[in-house]
């Protein structure tokens, strides 16, 4: 077994669309970035990535390349699981915890466990999302930035 950590921030920005853990949430600010900036499955990637010392998300898909301007983040999930299969590896399970003030997250955590679980071929109850405020402490605090934590146990396939 292999365990592996994930951590992504990204900005606020209103006009924006708040994409997150591949589903789309109704929100006053969406989420800035080069792709459909999707906090949450690029820190879970990260983690898949860093259980097998195969580097981050951002040495696959640069921020430089204009072929990953919009990206859909589902694609880079696929990809770092993909990667892992190819080094015999498969997801065991998959704990994570977004932090943010506004929208509330639980009311989608479901859709959103539903949809992780279908791209990384594992049942429902392999992938947790939790989610918690900062207590109006910081850029969070100040609605500027929203951030995910992953953690992946990743298991010989
Ligand atoms: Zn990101």
């Amino acid at each position: 077994m292999r365990v592996g950590f994930g951590f992504d921030v990204h900005q606020l920005k209103e006009g924006r669309e708040f994409w997150l853990g591949g589903v789309l949430i109704p929100a006053e600010k969406g989420i800035l970035g080069h792709s459909d900036a999707d906090v949450l499955l690029h820190a879970i990637s990260d983690a898949i990535l860093g259980a097998l010392a195969l580097g981050d998300i951002g040495i696959h898909f640069p921020d430089t390349s204009s072929d990953n301007k919009g990206l859909d983040s589902t694609i880079i999930l696929k990809k770092s699981i993909d990667l892992a299969r190819e080094k015999g590896y498969k997801l065991g399970n998959l704990d994570s915890t977004v932090v943010c003030e506004k929208p509330k997250i639980m009311p989608h955590a479901l859709a959103m466990r539903t949809r992780i679980a279908e791209i990384c071929e594992v049942d429902l109850s392999d992938i947790s999302i939790k989610a918690t405020t900062n207590e109006k402490l910081g850029f969070i605090g100040r609605e500027e930035g929203i951030v995910a934590h992953a953690v992946v146990m990743m298991v010989k396939a």
